[in-house]
């Protein structure tokens, strides 16, 4: 079936959005340039909210989602079985950079675990039955479902988890504990990776569920952060009987579920899956940021501009090359090394705007996009860990794209009850 040529579907696509959405003052995008002074500059990579203010946040991104869904404009690239519009990432690209120039919520991680992460993941490893109850409304947003993955003895070195999943006739019982789940005081569903055989070497007891977060038995706590907000929570598990039929995959194929979600979490290919914007503050904002300041004829200021500038487009390259090497598949293990450069981008820009704002980052004097870097400085550090830290990164680089010799590793091959925790 022939698709609609990019240029025709960006000028359909424009026409909708100046019918439903509103321009941006301060024109972060198409322009490239930043109203110094105008609406609100949003450069938080957590997000510093009430519980209330968060899911009013949460509200307005589902309904943003939900009125875009009305044209298939949520799900581009999905298949319209899944209300999508089965187009290429390439059209995807196109409307999210005219979406920019438009006022719409700021991202949320909840939303992009759910449409990027978890979507995918089901339409890999589920039964037709789950791919029908779960991915249309996940890509709507209807309902959220997050990561239930790491726990307090298990997170870099996730294959070390220890939740238990016994089996009971048609359901299996439930017990232990997770830990940094981001958004599960708002997610009606987590995948959930599980220990259902300890007689199993490490890597291959484990066996993944889609569950809904209210089952008897499930507690969440929030946890607050230093950066203010609470995004993620300790999650415990007591007797919770899940039905098989809410098994991701085969029995023991765990491990593979959670790779594959993992692949797509490190993956920054802007490959276009429908994924929402990255947060973190931009390139436009610390220029803006820095001519408001009349900094930009000092030439250490320029050098460390110039040093962000060169890394940002560096990092758009690497993200285009993934996405080249993926061809719309599984990511591999290459999404790491776009990861990495994600995340040191993150910490220069915390860098550079701590040089631009000096006592300005300290103490609030109330002037317009000073203070409000705060929020860009205390949460960068967290992406550093998330989804695999950086250290992490490295080292499947080093062993899975360069192949360099593999870690010591002293678990290998023996059941996990006996691997020494
Ligand atoms: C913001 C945020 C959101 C998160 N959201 C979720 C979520 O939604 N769901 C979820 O399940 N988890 C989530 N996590 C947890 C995250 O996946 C883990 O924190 C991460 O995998 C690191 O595990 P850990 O905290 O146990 O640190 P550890 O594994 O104990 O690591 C401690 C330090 O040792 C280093 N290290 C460990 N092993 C090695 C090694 N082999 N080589 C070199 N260095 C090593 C690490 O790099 C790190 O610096 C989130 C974490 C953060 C920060």
């Amino acid at each position: 079936m022939s698709q609609i040529d990019v240029d025709d579907f960006a000028a359909e696509a424009g026409a909708w959005l100046a019918a439903n959405g509103e321009p941006k003052l301060a024109d972060d995008g198409a322009s490239g340039e930043v109203v110094w002074g105008e609406g609100e500059l949003d450069v938080a990579v957590f997000h510093n909210l009430s519980h209330g203010d968060e899911s009013d946040l949460l509200h307005a991104l589902r309904s943003w989602q939900q009125r875009k869904a009305e044209r298939g404009y949520h799900a581009i690239t999905w298949s319209p079985a899944y209300g999508g519009l089965g187009l290429t990432a390439s059209h995807a690209r196109a409307f999210r950079k005219l979406e920019s120039g438009y006022v719409v919520p700021s991202s949320h991680e909840s939303f992009s675990v759910t449409i990027g992460l978890i979507v995918p993941t089901i339409d890999l490893f589920g039964t037709p039955e789950q791919k029908e109850r779960h991915i249309a409304s996940f890509l709507r947003t209807d309902e959220l479902c997050i990561q239930l993955f790491s726990e307090p003895g298990a997170g870099s070195d996730l294959a070390n988890l220890s939740l238990r999943a016994d089996r009971d006739g048609d359901e299996w019982v439930l017990n232990g504990q997770k830990v940094w789940t981001s958004g599960a005081q708002f997610a009606q569903w987590g995948e959930c990776i599980a220990r259902s055989d300890f007689d199993a070497p490490k890597h291959k007891g484990m066996t993944a569920f889609i569950l809904p977060l209210d089952l008897d038995g499930i507690t969440v706590r929030p946890i607050r952060q230093m950066s203010g907000g609470q995004s993620f929570n300790e999650v415990f598990f007591d007797d919770v009987r899940v039905p098989d039929d809410m098994r991701l995959g085969d029995i023991g194929a765990g491990w593979k579920v959670a790779l594959t979600t993992l692949g797509f979490e490190r993956d920054h290919s802007d490959s276009g899956g429908g994924a929402t914007n990255r947060p973190g503050g931009s390139w436009a904002q610390v220029l803006g940021l820095a001519r408001w300041l009349g900094v930009t004829d000092q030439p250490v200021i320029r050098q460390q501009l110039a040093d962000l500038f060169v890394n940002k487009r560096v990092e758009a390259w690497a993200a285009k090359r993934s996405a080249d090497l993926a061809k719309g598949g599984t990511p591999g293990p290459e999404g790491s090394i776009g990861k990495l450069i994600w995340t040191e981008n993150m910490t220069r820009m915390s860098a550079v705007v701590s040089s631009l704002l000096g006592s300005r980052l300290a103490a609030d004097s109330g002037e317009w996009g000073t203070y409000v870097w705060n929020d860009h400085v205390l949460g960068a550090p967290g992406y550093r860990i998330a989804g695999g830290s950086d250290e992490v990164q490295r080292n499947i680089i080093g062993e899975r794209v360069l192949g360099l010799p593999g870690e010591p590793r002293v678990d290998k091959g023996i059941p996990f009850k006996d691997v020494p925790r």
